[in-house]
């Protein structure tokens, strides 16, 4: 075997819509990374956890709340064992760990997924259900969680293979405790708290690091107490002689910051945000970008074959999109859009009219993305689509324990209920990487009204954009960069790195009736300039093969490399 010379480890990885192991955004993007990987050719392995027990199946009640399903799956059916067997010491007695593979194919290679599995009959029951429930548990919980992907994903690396991987790429800081294994492998006698400056250069010099989010929750913190009860003394040492648990609470992305040679955010502005939040440590910014091929509806990926056939093996031919009739883009997204509205009836028995500006709006139920946001003046909503008819669709899952998003969601609902006959809300149960396709690409506009500057970069635009939908969304992450007003779609309130929810929520309602609905209903044609234009524009910008292209001139750097 080759040995790869990047390791790729993520908390989720979204590959399959029947393989449950992701729960967002965070997710979609590695498996996307992973998908562009070997697509390149590029010598990686991802590891991530199996998460049998599934994230979870949504469901509504009548009042638009949520609860979950269990959403058991089989690696049995879906994967490939593999033989090599590892085991970690935490609380003090051995994890038992085994490994699932699946090769994820592309143009130029392929790429291997290690799913780690602690259900094996060796552990007790407590271990053996630690790779069973993404983000679930307690704090005891996640931190042994997190030990197995980081101090697991190492192992297995290192049973694999006998030489080391060129770099391990942290994907969030889930799996910082990696570069205490790290650490210990370049320190005397492999012990990492007695490692001095020399050795965690040697350390240093093999990790990288992309932090996602500058929500606060998103970043994992643990009592020390906690950590040398589960790690044991000695890495819980090397936390302390790090300086990683200032007032004894470990932070996971101080972690993987003080011991990675490259850091970045996922989006320009989220890489000032993130300096901002980490002024220590010099901050980098690649911007994220979605699989090109994957996320291309049928209809429109026909349009690309007859003008533009290069792009499915380079997103860069997109930029010729701007060549391609407009009239052969407006009949490709009839059908996306017919597709569409196919689902919803099958799925809510409601039938939205194919001739109505239909706004989506789909991503994970949290406060801070304001799925609500767009109800906030029901009258005058109520008045716009009076007058130029509006119809809207939503998906999104909320995490069984946030409060904040279930309500969210159910605002949602009762607005739908409110606003009855005078506009149509239907919310979708289920959003996966199958109903996001659907939906990106069937809908007339993609709204996204996050609260500044918390969304990070937000990926579902760009997966609309590839099928020509423009976006109408706050100025915040990627659209920061991606939006030329009027041309790639509309801004929402001002460029000031921190909102200010009235006025966004004016112009929210100001551009829909002014801008966007006469444009829709009395210039087709200069709508599908538009559309025309997201596709060039963004689609052949913001896709996942410039992002890995991106990581593997500024961040792997595998010629100069580690070691
Ligand atoms: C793309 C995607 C997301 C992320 O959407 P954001 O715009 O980044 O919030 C979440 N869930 C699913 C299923 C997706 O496909």
């Amino acid at each position: 075997m080759i040995p790869p010379a990047v390791a790729y480890l993520s908390m989720e990885i979204a590959l399959d819509p029947r393989m449950r192991t992701y729960a967002g955004g965070l997710g979609v993007l590695a498996g996307d990374t992973v998908r562009a990987a070997a697509d390149l050719g590029l010598p990686l392995v991802a590891v991530t956890l199996v998460h049998r027990s599934g994230y979870f199946e949504q469901r509504f009640d009548a009042e638009g709340r949520q609860s979950e399903l269990p959403a058991a799956w089989s690696p049995e059916e879906l994967l490939e064992p593999v033989s090599a067997r590892i085991s970690l010491g935490l609380e003090g007695r051995a994890v038992h760990i085994r490994a699932w593979r699946k090769e994820v194919e592309g143009r130029e290679g392929s790429v291997p997924v290690y799913f780690l599995d602690t259900d094996v009959p060796e552990n007790t029951a407590g271990d053996r259900a630690l790779t069973g429930t993404l983000y679930g548990g307690d704090e005891r919980y996640r931190l042994r969680q997190e030990a197995v992907l980081g101090l697991g994903a190492f192992a297995l690396l290192r049973a694999l293979h006998p030489e080391p991987p060129r770099v391990y790429h942290l994907n969030e800081g889930h799996a910082a405790l990696l570069t205490l294994a790290v650490l210990a492998e370049a320190s005397l006698g492999g012990n990492a708290a007695a490692a001095g400056a020399a050795e965690r250069e040697r350390a240093r010099a093999q990790c990288v690091f992309t932090t996602h989010t500058p929500v606060p929750a998103g970043h994992d913190r643990f009592s020390m107490a906690l950590v040398r009860d589960v790690l044991g003394e000695e890495l819980a040492s090397a936390i302390e002689a790090n300086g990683c648990a200032p007032d004894g609470v470990l932070n996971m992305t101080h972690l993987a910051l003080s011991l990675s040679r490259y850091v970045n955010g996922v989006a320009m502005r989220h890489g000032e945000v993130a300096q901002g939040m980490f002024p220590g440590y010099p901050m980098n910014a690649i911007t994220n970008g979605v699989h090109a091929v994957m996320w291309t509806a049928d209809p429109i990926a026909r349009v690309h074959d007859r003008h533009i056939p290069e792009w499915r093996r380079d997103g860069h031919y997109l930029r010729y999109a701007i060549t391609c009739p407009l009239e052969e883009i407006r009949a490709a997204h009839a059908e996306a859009k017919a597709a569409l509205l196919d689902h919803v009836h099958r799925g809510t028995a409601r039938t939205l009219d194919p001739s109505v500006l239909t706004i989506g709006f789909a991503r994970r139920a949290t406060a801070y993305k304001r799925a609500d946001l767009v109800f906030s003046d029901l009258e005058r909503l109520r008045a716009i689509s009076r007058a130029r008819r509006l119809q809207l669709v939503f998906a999104g899952k909320a995490h069984p324990r946030d409060d904040g998003g279930k309500d969210i969601i159910a605002r949602v609902h009762a607005a739908a209920r409110a606003l009855g006959a005078d506009l149509a809300v239907v919310y979708l149960e289920e959003h996966d990487l199958e109903l996001a396709k659907v939906l990106c690409a069937g809908v007339d506009v993609w709204l996204n009204t996050p609260q500044k500057p918390l969304e990070a970069s937000g990926t579902s635009g760009m997966k609309a954009a590839l099928n020509g939908v423009p976006s109408l969304s706050v100025l915040d992450g990627w659209w920061v960069e991606g939006h030329v007003e009027g041309v790639t779609g509309w801004g929402i309130g001002d460029a000031s790195a921190t909102g200010d929810p009235v006025l966004e929520v004016t112009d929210l309602y100001d551009k829909l009736e002014r801008v966007v609905a006469p444009l829709y209903y009395d210039r087709p044609l200069a709508f599908a300039e538009v559309m025309r234009s997201a596709i060039a524009l963004n689609g052949s910008f913001f896709n996942a093969q410039r992002m890995v292209e991106q990581y593997v001139q500024n961040a792997y750097r595998l010629k100069e490399g580690a070691a």
